[in-house]
């Protein structure tokens, strides 16, 4: 992979890797001020870079065979250099300018050329690592030093305020603070966080569904307004809330008379899944793969049944998994409405998981599943090209 990025920019002696994530606890609470637990994965967008002595940013994605070129010092247009339309793509890194821009850094002019192994567009963040790469070149490029959370926040304001995409922090905190063979609790409220090593023997394994997250940034807008609106509710009875982090699993009884029923599902499944977190960082230091388990496939039901976010191959993926041996737990990860599940599996039993799921996937549905073993990694970092 290296040899390519090299081949297509000679220039470069440098480049930036940066992770792909997965969530393995804690889904749809990050923009309820909730409490998460991803891991960085060894799926990485790699980004060679080499700095220009012009404003001229001029960047090429080899998945995507695809082409642009835009001046830092125009980049409020979102315009190429010829005055048109950016690919969407390209906004992704242009934002990323934009965001350097608004906090006062002067991002360099460079040839970058990117290459992929973060399936795109599966519920992975390649969105996320792709900002990061970006970042982190132009850190590198300008020799500063940002602390990596305002990275991660950087980064969050271009995909938010820029591209235009409603995304919590967790996608690029996981990929700015990434630690081997750990998960990282994130408090998506005060920024706490904590790499937490994961049980002994046992591996990640992400399954791929296949089905495109179609219906999932419409479905993802209306379950935030969901919550601002169950938030609404629990206010007349506790005004202190600032968000339905502040409601406890005890305070949701009292609530459930002053609010209709869709909105009090959505608030149950964020209270009880920022409880299943706290309760799972306390199993992970335990080494309890087990007990971590129980509580994956609780998130799913929970996912399924109360945030009303999974499909039916979603369900069957979970399932299959569920009852194959030396599965711990199963859940969707992401967003939901296509994408991937998350699975927590025996590492020794994991390669035999992998064939027995795409099998049954395959038995029940008719579509291919792609089924890869993953190890949680270091966060986004610079190297030098060989
Ligand atoms: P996810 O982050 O779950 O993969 P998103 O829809 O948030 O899905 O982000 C996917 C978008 O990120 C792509 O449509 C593309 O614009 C950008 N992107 C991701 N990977 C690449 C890549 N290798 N080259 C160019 N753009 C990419
Ligand atoms: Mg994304």
């Amino acid at each position: 992979m290296d040899e390519v990025l090299k081949e297509a920019l000679p220039t470069a002696e440098w480049m930036a890797i940066s992770p792909g994530r997965v969530n393995l606890l804690g889904e749809h609470v990050d923009y309820n001020d909730g409490l998460v637990l991803p891991a960085a994965i060894d799926r990485y967008v790699k980004a060679a870079f080499a700095a220009r002595d012009d404003e001229v940013v001029r960047m090429r994605s080899l998945d995507l065979d695809s082409f642009a070129a835009f001046s830092v010092r125009d980049v409020d247009s979102k315009l190429d250099l010829d005055g048109n339309p950016l690919p969407n793509w390209a906004l992704y890194p242009a934002g990323v300018a934009w965001s350097l821009i608004k906090e006062g850094f002067a991002p360099h002019g460079m040839d970058v050329v990117l290459r992929s192994n973060v399936p795109i567009g599966a519920g992975l963040s390649s969105s996320a690592a792709v900002e990061l790469a970006f970042a982190a070149a132009w850190q590198h490029v300008g020799g500063w030093k940002i602390e990596r959370m305002r990275l991660a926040q950087l980064c969050q304001r271009a995909e938010n305020a820029y591209v235009g995409v409603k995304c919590g922090l967790m996608d690029q905190f996981a990929c700015a603070h990434g630690v081997a063979r750990h998960a990282l609790y994130l408090d998506t409220r005060s920024l706490a966080w904590q790499p937490i090593p994961l049980p002994l023997k046992t591996a990640i394994v992400i399954a791929d569904s296949s089905v495109e997250r179609e219906l999932s940034a419409s479905a993802y807008n209306q379950r935030r307004s969901e919550c601002e609106s169950a938030l609404a509710h629990a206010r007349k009875i506790f005004p202190q809330a600032q968000s339905l982090r502040d409601v406890s699993v005890e305070d949701m009884e009292k609530v459930k008379a002053v609010m209709p029923e869709i909105p009090f599902k959505r608030m149950r499944h964020v209270v009880e899944e920022i409880e299943r977190v706290k309760q799972g960082c306390q199993l992970l230091l335990a080494d309890d793969a087990a007990g971590f388990g129980k509580l994956m496939n609780a998130g799913h039901t929970s996912l399924r049944d109360l945030y009303a976010v999974s499909i039916p191959a979603l369900d069957t993926l979970a399932a299959i998994a569920q009852n194959i041996p030396g599965c711990y737990g199963a859940r969707l990860t992401g967003a939901g409405f296509g994408g991937c599940t998350v699975n927590l599996v025996e590492s020794d039993s994991a390669e035999d998981f992998v064939e027995a799921l795409k099998d049954g996937y395959q038995r029940e549905t008719g579509m291919q599943a792609k089924v890869y073993i993953c190890k949680p990694s270091r966060g986004v970092y610079i190297k030098p090209i060989k």
